[in-house]
């Protein structure tokens, strides 16, 4: 079978510097906020261009506490809005609306998958605050409008990153386009750990200093509390791991880059849609999303063929249970992708030969 994704493949690839990274937190003795963790945050801050990085337990908590920090700095209060696009995972809606700030969705482009910039200004009220956005499947979600209007309206921008470590809009990378970003190290990511992992990165001193004091209990000096916090670190060992595999995330984008070519070249059926790719720089192809009105047919048939798909997501966020009081909206562009989406094989582990089959198994779909 042809998984969608094999992490212990993936883990493998450099799994004895992997296993010494480990080894070596293990018998120091010294198991958070140490070394290790130090380490990690200077180097990522040096990957993504930004002054602070600061590691948290998870990429959920990376922008919750991004938000609450803001609450805490005074500059958003209970009950204003964030902007933040219809069709993203959960979690970025949950960070918003676990701040008492309220989520205010705006629908993607259809063609992009991303924010659709020409429906912000018309979201954008007296309480709006800042906007969100999700560099969604691995694409930059920014664009310099979206910066514009962010300027205009005095507005946050905060990027939720966790599906794009490494991506770049002209240059410069996602992580270091907005004020604050939040990413996550979730094992099934591009960059991942080997358990939960997430960080902030900002430019931003005040707000740096507020995450990472809220990160820890709201402390700063031990045992002296400015602020209700939370317990969320990233650990000794994960930052061990995620060290070594930062060394490797360039590679291992571009043998994603290479697959998600392939599939763009030789996919031929006119069932599926195939995503449009202006700037390969742009894109760190997280998941390579192809589109069909016969979606769950053409599943079926990947799956009697031995190759595992996934769709990324179900259900959009205002269909969820969670969400009840937006069950009744209606988001039309939101609900096709939802209904329409399917996530092909992709990683830097996936081999020639796979691909190639994969391709083949869609082509022989009528
Ligand atoms: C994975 C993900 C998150 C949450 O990260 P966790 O580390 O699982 O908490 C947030 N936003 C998006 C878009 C994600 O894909």
């Amino acid at each position: 079978m042809i998984k969608f994704l094999d992490i212990k493949k993936i883990t493998d690839q450099h799994l004895s510097e992997i296993h010494s990274a480990a080894a070596r937190v293990i018998d120091s003795g010294w198991y958070l906020l140490g070394e290790e963790v130090n380490s990690f945050e200077k180097k990522y801050a040096q990957f993504t261009g930004s002054e602070y990085c600061i590691g948290v337990a998870n990429g959920l908590d990376a922008l919750r506490i991004i938000l609450r920090a803001y609450i805490e700095m005074g500059v958003m209060q209970e009950g204003d809005e964030i902007i933040v696009p219809a069709n993203t995972y959960i979690a970025s809606i949950i960070a918003i609306s676990d701040n008492r700030l309220v989520p205010v969705l705006v629908e993607p482009d259809i063609n992009t998958y991303q924010i659709d910039e020409n429906r912000i200004e018309s979201a954008i009220t007296s309480k709006t605050k800042g906007i969100m956005i999700v560099h969604l499947y691995g694409q930059c979600a920014y664009t310099e409008k979206i910066g514009r209007i962010c300027k205009q309206y005095n507005l946050k921008l905060i990027e939720d990153n966790a599906q794009a470590h490494g991506c770049k809009f002209k240059g410069k990378k996602t992580g270091s386009l907005g004020n604050a970003a939040g990413h996550s190290f979730y094992p099934g990511k591009n960059l991942g750990a080997l358990g939960d992992g997430g960080a902030v990165t900002t430019d931003d001193k005040i707000l740096a200093d507020k995450v990472r004091s809220l990160a820890n209990y709201g402390s700063t000096v031990k045992y002296v509390f400015d602020y209700q916090g939370y317990n969320s670190r990233l650990d000794e060992i994960q930052a061990a791991i995620l060290g070594v595999k930062l060394n490797y995330l360039d590679e291992d984008t571009a043998r994603r880059r290479e697959v998600a070519h392939y599939y763009l070249n030789h996919i031929i059926n006119k069932d599926v849609i195939l995503p449009i790719i202006n700037d390969w720089d742009a894109h760190v192809f997280h998941l390579f999303i192809i589109r069909s009105s016969r979606r769950d047919e053409l599943q079926k048939h990947l799956t009697e063929n031995g190759i595992q798909t996934i769709i990324h997501y179900p259900i959009p966020p205002h269909k969820q249970n969670a969400y009840k009081e937006w069950n009744h909206y209606s988001y039309p562009i939101t609900e096709k992708i939802h209904e329409e989406v399917l996530s092909l094989p992709i990683s830097q582990i996936i081999t020639d030969d796979e691909v190639k089959r994969v391709v083949e198994v869609i082509n022989s779909f009528n």
